[in-house]
């Protein structure tokens, strides 16, 4: 993972190539036009499993270098998510930097579907942070590469169900290898980001009869959520000191570092943020260390993913419902490797990953 301060003495060292033949990227392309204000950039991790498909960013960068790191980190999460998931799909990520309530517009959105189309197919993009359905239509007019158009369009519309899905079945997973019972009956789950997954998931723990402990930013959303499926609201930094069975991340990349790891009281974590590990190596051994165990995030949240990569195929609900099902036994699998390793789960995950990756390049050459 790149980090910032690590950007951009690269750039000043005439390093940046190989701070990028590093983490592996294959391309990395900036977008500019000045005419709709759109300056983007597209990472393009890897498309030896397939086109490399991810998000488009639409966010408010201070620094372009913030937008470079966040791009490069991302795009090489997606090879990772697709290829774990086992889907033909190589990984990328574009980010547009820009206030996405001040600048978007359907002429920046359709000049940046301009560029995908540039990339022939080895980039195809879909919504995220900052980016609507809605959005993609607009892409959608200049490029066929784009994913995740509304379900009245013939699409997968909103990703958010699936990825809950997958998240609460990895959750259920999980709860086999700790407690020798996949049943959530009466455990407690520490919620972070009461969001669309957040939302999701609540709705499944609550019909199994789990008990919830949420937190949001935004109060009123913990509130509103807390009402909707019972349980209780905590604030934004209690809610990693609470006894609970599991803690289920699905706010923001990074709230596993140092300090909360040591703070936790829970025997797994298990949630849809992206990039949980704000260090993957020293935080990842930390978490095993203190006998908890962590489902690995580009594992369990890729259930949007999946979805979407069904409407590339033409889209079918019950088969992307049957290939999010998978994540189930997959997971489990990882657990026991990991242990008959003596690894940490990122690891082992990472590992099952780059071997698929691996594989088919050496196929391919
Ligand atoms: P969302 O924006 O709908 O919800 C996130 C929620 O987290 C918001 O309500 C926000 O107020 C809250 N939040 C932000 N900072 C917080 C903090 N410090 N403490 C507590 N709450 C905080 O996003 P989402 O679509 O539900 O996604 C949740 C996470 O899962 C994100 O990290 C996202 O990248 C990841 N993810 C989502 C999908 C998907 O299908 N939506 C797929 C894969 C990964």
């Amino acid at each position: 993972m790149v980090a910032t301060e690590d950007l951009l003495p690269a750039v000043a060292d005439n390093a940046l190539f190989e701070q990028i033949q590093t983490m592996g990227h294959e391309s990395v392309v900036f977008c500019s036009d000045p005419d709709t204000g759109l300056k983007a950039i597209i990472g393009i991790h890897s498309t030896v499993l397939g086109p490399a498909l991810g998000g488009l960013r639409f966010w408010h960068y201070e620094r372009d270098a913030d937008a470079v790191t966040d791009v490069l980190r991302l795009a090489r999460g997606m090879s990772l998510k697709n290829s774990a998931a086992g889907l033909g799909l190589g990984g990328g990520k574009a980010v547009i930097i820009g206030d996405p309530a001040k600048i978007k517009s359907p002429a920046l959105l359709r000049r940046f579907g301009e560029f995908v189309e540039g990339q022939a197919g080895r980039y195809i993009t879909a919504e995220d942070v900052g980016t609507t359905t809605a959005d993609i239509t607009y892409i959608r007019e200049k490029t066929k590469h784009a994913t995740g158009i509304p379900e009245e369009m013939g699409g997968s519309g909103d990703p958010s169900p699936f990825t809950a899905m997958g998240v609460y079945l990895s959750m259920k997973a999980s709860a086999k290898h700790v407690y020798g019972t996949d049943s959530l009956q009466g455990r407690t789950v520490a919620l972070q980001g009461a969001g669309h997954v957040g939302t999701y998931l609540a709705e499944s723990l609550q019909k199994e009869g789990a008990k919830l402990i949420i937190s949001d930013y935004f109060a009123d959303r913990a509130e509103k959520l807390a009402k909707h499926v019972g349980g209780t609201v905590v604030g934004t930094n209690e809610i990693y000191d609470v006894a609970a069975d599991i803690y289920a991340p699905c706010a923001l990349g990074a709230t596993l570092n140092t300090d909360t790891i040591a703070r936790l009281r829970v025997a797994i974590v298990c949630g849809a943020a992206n990039n949980q590990l704000a260090d993957e190596a020293l935080h990842g051994q930390m978490i095993k260390d203190r006998g908890i165990l962590y489902a690995p995030d580009f594992v369990i949240n890729a259930g949007g993913v999946i979805n979407v990569y069904q409407e590339i195929l033409g889209y079918d609900r019950a088969k992307a419902t049957q290939k999010v099902e998978t994540l189930y036994p997959t997971l489990l699998n990882l657990y026991a490797q990991a242990e008959a390793a003596g690894i940490t789960t990122h690891q082992a995950a990472l590992q099952m990953a780059m071997d698929r990756i691996q594989k088919a390049k050496a196929a391919k050459a």
